[in-house]
């Protein structure tokens, strides 16, 4: 039997928000570089799942976007970070929330998808978990950076850069991941849409990957990123898929925010309603397009 080919294709986001212009430069560098690295996973004939996985490390640990180190913190001045990770293949889904100690969370996701029999652990157990599973600990002061702390010490409201991949490789399959620390001056143990499956992402073969950033209390009303896979699924090209789920949100709730696709055929679609939202695609050709 002869194994299909596909083409793969990547794209990451950064976060969808009034980005201002002087942190433009940061986020182009960290969703480029992300870009980078889950498409060279991909040309090596590695997994979506690696890729997302691999690109989503790499925005984690740059300290220019809210995900990992540089996470926006809490109304008590702590990071409390969210992941998700999904498998478009057999829909493999792993979540975590309000992590403090854990360096990638979303390695910490996808060890919950692989590594239990459950979907979505939180909280301390769940700090507990990552380091029996031997993944990375780092204590909590290691998320917080002087930008965050001045924001923070600012009050100012809700500048969030999320971080997601959405990716499809070459035997055709699917996955999605996000994470992010969540929205500045949050309530502690407060949980947004990113670890929620069909708010903060959704991966499906029959239909697309897709990763979703902005206020998460109106994204999950709306289970954007699941709304905007049953879009794709209905015969929207990938673009227009990715517009109808933002008009929806933005008409049924009043919400704000972005979200990145790939279809099942490797189309690109990307909207949102926010002045900016940072974001990096890999065409066929390897070329990086960065926009913000
Ligand atoms: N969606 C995230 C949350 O509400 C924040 C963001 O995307 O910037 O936690």
């Amino acid at each position: 039997m002869v194994q299909e080919t596909y083409q793969p294709a990547l794209i990451v986001h950064g976060g969808a928000w009034a980005i201002p212009d002087n942190q433009v430069a940061g986020h182009l560098s960290a969703v480029s570089n992300a870009a980078q690295i889950g498409w060279q996973v991909l040309q090596q004939g590695g997994s979506a799942l690696d890729a997302v996985e691999q690109a989503i490390v790499a925005l984690e640990d740059h300290p220019a976007v809210n995900a990992g180190r540089g996470a926006t913190l809490t109304r008590d001045g702590k990071a409390e970070l969210d992941a998700l990770i999904m498998d478009g293949r057999n829909l493999g889904l792993g979540c975590t929330a309000n992590i403090r100690t854990v360096r990638n969370p979303i390695r910490l996701a996808r060890a919950i998808m692989e590594r239990t029999p459950h979907t979505l652990i939180v909280g301390p157990a769940a700090d507990e978990l990552a380091a029996q599973f031997g993944l990375e600990i780092v204590p909590p002061e290691y998320f917080i950076t002087e930008a965050m702390r001045n924001e923070w010490q600012a009050h100012q409201q809700g500048g969030s850069d999320t971080v997601g991949c959405a990716a499809r490789d070459g035997a055709g399959n699917l996955a999605a991941g996000t994470s992010t620390g969540g929205m500045t001056g949050k309530w502690s143990g407060r949980v947004g849409d990113c670890p929620l499956v069909g708010s903060g992402g959704y991966a499906d073969n029959y239909s697309a990957a897709v990763s979703a950033t902005g206020w998460g209390e109106t994204l999950m009303k709306v289970v954007i990123s699941k709304t905007a896979c049953d879009f794709s699924a209905a015969g929207l090209a990938a673009q227009a898929a990715a517009e109808k789920a933002i008009e929806y949100l933005t008409q049924r709730v009043n919400g704000s925010g972005g979200l990145i696709l790939v279809d099942r055929f490797g189309n690109f679609g990307a909207a949102h309603n926010t002045p900016r939202m940072a974001q990096a695609r890999v065409y066929p050709d390897g070329r990086i397009e960065a926009f913000c």
